[in-house]
């Protein structure tokens, strides 16, 4: 495999390997994530994980998907930690496998407390959150000097899979220069309404980014008023991020990547 600087940690049976596969574009594993793959006797993915970095996974290695759709409950969260613990106490090199990073709206906290919990051994291996190198690869860069000294990564959804309403819609549209949204496609009107009733301007860029980093990237360059209906009228199917502000301007000259 690599040559590499440092030997890795070893994959102990009977432990649980967290880690991210990044956006989509196998490039964008870490070298700890291809490990962990190479490694692995279960690998139990959710249904992010790009197919390309699933064909990664050695043949007689045991795959498994097991995660949340677009919000839908395909598995019950305590049916997944269960099958970790499970297979761990089986004393399995178990690789619970995320698209982008474990820990940013991926259900990587509760998968390791229930692990924790247990007293299972655990490792977290981050990845590129979709967010931020997702991002990237449709030309939008989530800070810049000359634009924004903030950013937000807010969930379109809340547990009860309607918009978050711990969010202070008034703080984040004036306190905030540019806002991600994930899971932002199936509650988009009323989003971009909230946004605009706390005063955020209409005519402010906002891009949505399908399959953000694979060869089905797509990317809808609108405004804020506008993005909901033009996203309608295309279709646009999740997985996609919401980006509001300056920055989605930038990638008139940063659209450095094409599918
Ligand atoms: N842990 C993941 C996020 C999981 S939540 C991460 O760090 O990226 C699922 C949401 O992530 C999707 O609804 C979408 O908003 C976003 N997402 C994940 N992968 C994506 C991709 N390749 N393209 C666009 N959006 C993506």
């Amino acid at each position: 495999m690599l040559d590499l600087p440092a030997p890795f940690p070893d994959f102990a049976a009977g432990s649980v390997w967290l880690a991210g596969a990044g956006p989509g574009d196998p490039g964008l594993l870490t070298l700890l994530a291809l490990h962990a793959i190479k490694s692995a006797d279960h690998v139990i993915h959710d249904a992010l994980v790009d197919k390309r970095i699933l064909a990664l996974v050695p043949a007689g290695t045991v795959t498994e998907t097991m995660g949340k759709r677009g919000g839908r409950d395909s598995v019950r969260q305590a049916d997944i930690t269960d099958r970790l613990v499970d297979l761990a106490r089986q004393g399995k090199k178990v690789l619970r496998l995320k698209g982008g990073d474990p820990f940013v709206f991926g259900r990587g906290p509760e998968e390791a407390l229930a692990l924790a919990q247990a007293g299972i051994a655990f490792r977290i291996v981050p990845g590129i959150t979709a967010g931020i190198g997702g991002l990237a690869y449709a030309g939008i860069p989530v800070t810049s000097k000359e634009t924004n000294a903030t950013v937000a990564f807010i969930t379109g959804h809340g547990p009860d899979g309607d918009i978050p309403d711990e969010v202070d819609w008034d703080c984040l549209a004036k306190g905030v220069q540019v806002l991600v949204f994930y899971m932002g496609l199936k509650h988009l009107d009323r989003l971009t309404a909230r946004l605009l009733a706390a005063g955020r301007d209409p005519d402010e860029g906002a891009a949505l980014v399908c399959d953000a980093a694979t060869p089905r990237q797509s990317v809808l360059e609108s405004t804020l008023a506008e993005i909901a209906p033009a996203a309608r009228a295309a279709g646009l199917e999740p997985p996609a991020l919401l980006v509001v502000g300056p920055v989605v301007a930038l990638r008139r000259q940063l659209a450095w990547w094409a599918p």
